[in-house]
């Protein structure tokens, strides 16, 4: 039997450019239950498409009634892609797209006492709902193309570094990092290759146990990249009978991929 992923159809009720490089649109979405997890996404599925792309839920508002809710999306319009041709028109108003149920990682391990957060533009509205959602003190090192443009978009309470770029500056930042004392929990996103970096950084360098951080690949750069194919379900199996953590046997398969 196959199991088809919840989906629901959505109205764009509104699209305002926020920057140059960021889109907001406004969805209702009739039926949508948050998972709570703060930095929850949703699979998105533009008109006359069936590739869906991941993208966070921003923030959402229950408040027009018993299921009208309304879905706020942050979209990186960058170069070329398929929501990105379709959010940068400013006629979406009115179109009616699919988004998949909602999922979340955020799992700070029960005695945290700070946040370290670390991403680039497509992590900046989890990175904002996080911040927004947390009473715990916390960090955010964010790299912009822009940092005037968004100067305000991240919540007041957090403490932030901006760097200017496009992501590719951030495993090394985080590896020249001063540690906060104690427990706490480390969150990450972008681009997919910075991301391995860090992962091993952490595991190698900082020996961090899997529980007190989340490090996830947001996107993929193709610049000078011929992936190579591998299927993950060997190394799953593999990984799963040496005892690997998930985060263990992803870098594993990580590393294959690249090699
Ligand atoms: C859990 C999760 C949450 C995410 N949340 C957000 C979010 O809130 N906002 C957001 O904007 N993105 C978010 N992303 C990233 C987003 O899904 C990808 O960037 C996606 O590929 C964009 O789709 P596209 O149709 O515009 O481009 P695609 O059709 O996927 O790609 C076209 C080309 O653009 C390149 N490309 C893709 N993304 C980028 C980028 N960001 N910068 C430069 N080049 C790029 C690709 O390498 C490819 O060559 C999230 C991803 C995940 C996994």
């Amino acid at each position: 039997m196959s199991v088809r992923a919840e989906q629901y159809d959505a109205e764009v009720i509104s699209r305002e450019e926020l920057s140059p490089h960021l889109v907001r649109v406004v969805l209702h979405v009739p039926g949508f239950v948050s998972t709570g997890v703060p930095d929850e996404w949703v699979g998105l599925v533009v008109p006359g498409q069936f590739q869906s792309r991941y993208y966070t839920v921003r923030s959402y508002d229950a408040s027009p009634g018993p299921g009208h809710t309304r879905l706020t999306l942050d979209i990186v319009v960058h170069a070329t892609g398929l929501v990105t041709e379709w959010a940068a028109r400013s006629e979406i108003v009115g179109e009616t797209v699919t988004i998949t149920a909602p999922k979340g990682s955020f799992e700070q391990p029960p005695g945290a006492q700070w946040l370290m957060l670390v991403g680039d533009l497509t992590a900046l509205p989890a990175m904002a709902r996080i911040a927004s959602e947390t009473t715990l003190p916390t960090r955010i090192w964010a790299e912009v193309p822009d940092v005037d443009e968004l100067a305000d978009y991240l919540p007041g309470s957090a403490d932030v570094t901006w760097l200017a770029g496009h992501g590719d500056q951030l495993a090394a930042t985080v590896e020249g990092l001063a540690w906060p004392e104690g427990e706490g929990y480390f969150w990450m996103a972008g681009e997919s290759a910075q991301m391995r970096a860090i992962r091993k950084h952490l595991m190698r360098e900082r020996r961090l146990p899997s529980h007190a951080y989340d490090v996830m690949g947001y996107w993929r750069s193709s610049v000078g990249r011929q992936p190579r194919k591998v299927d993950p379900g060997p190394i799953y199996r593999a990984g799963k009978a040496a005892g690997l953590t998930d985060e263990q046997i992803w870098q594993n398969y990580d590393e294959a991929a690249d090699t």
